[in-house]
């Protein structure tokens, strides 16, 4: 899941962004309320926690600039001002929840599952599987046949991406975009290095295969008894 920050103090930014990388959520950061509005309404983010003091646009600006574009993406607000008011205005503007800075990590992260559940609004399915394999979105646990798996946070988001695409090809640019951070170079081969180190610990040992190359293309999930390759 991939999840947009728009906060302008560098400390607070960077503690969002590492702490929620280290819970294996993907995350852009944004400074200022203009490229927070930008990258949200076209980024596909999964939840945007929005500061409201902001240089720029301030966040009832960004939340109301994107839910005029159509764009529903669940909105925690943060806010160091705890007033009545304030959380009124923000509610009638369409946010899902407010934090007040300032807060535990421990809390933000309680509120941020909570909201990525009910965005889903239980008709998703917060376990994600093909043949023996098991991702469990919330808990952030894969298993396959039984058997936990151990993924970095990198390879968990690459794991989810593959499994919400089963069948398709998805081109390193692609992967670059959702997995890693936005202007990623994808002519490395970072992408391929961590593809084969997630084939390693999915597919070896098992009989069917479920990470393959397309060729020229990018990578692809999907069940083949022999890998082909
Ligand atoms: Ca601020």
């Amino acid at each position: 899941m991939k999840l947009l920050i728009v906060e302008d103090e560098p400390k607070t930014g960077d503690y969002l962004k590492q702490g929620l990388g280290e819970a294996g959520f993907v995350t852009d950061l944004a400074r200022d309320g203009w490229e927070g509005l930008e990258l949200a309404k076209d980024g596909h983010y999964d939840l945007l926690i929005l500061d409201i003091m902001l240089p720029g646009l301030d966040g009832w600006q960004v939340l109301e600039g994107l839910r005029r574009a159509g764009v529903d993406t669940p909105v925690l607000f943060l806010t160091a001002r705890d007033r009545v008011e304030d959380r009124v205005k923000g509610l009638e503007l369409g946010a899902d929840d407010y934090l007040v800075k300032p807060f535990a990590f421990t809390e933000l992260l309680a509120r941020v599952r909570s909201l990525l559940r009910r965005g889903r609004g239980g008709l998703e399915p917060t376990i994600l599987k093909i043949a023996d394999l098991e991702l469990d979105i919330l808990r952030r646990r894969a298993s396959r046949a039984g058997q936990r798996v151990d993924l970095t946070a990198k390879e968990f988001a690459l794991l989810e991406l593959f499994l919400r695409h089963q069948g398709e090809v998805l081109p390193r640019s692609l992967i670059a975009s959702q997995v890693w951070d936005m202007n990623f170079d994808s002519d490395t081969n970072v992408i391929d290095v961590a593809v084969r180190r997630l084939r390693l610990k999915v597919d070896d040992g098992h009989g069917i295969k479920l990470i393959h190359t397309a060729r020229g293309m990018g990578y692809v999930l999907e069940q083949r008894r022999e890998d082909g390759e």
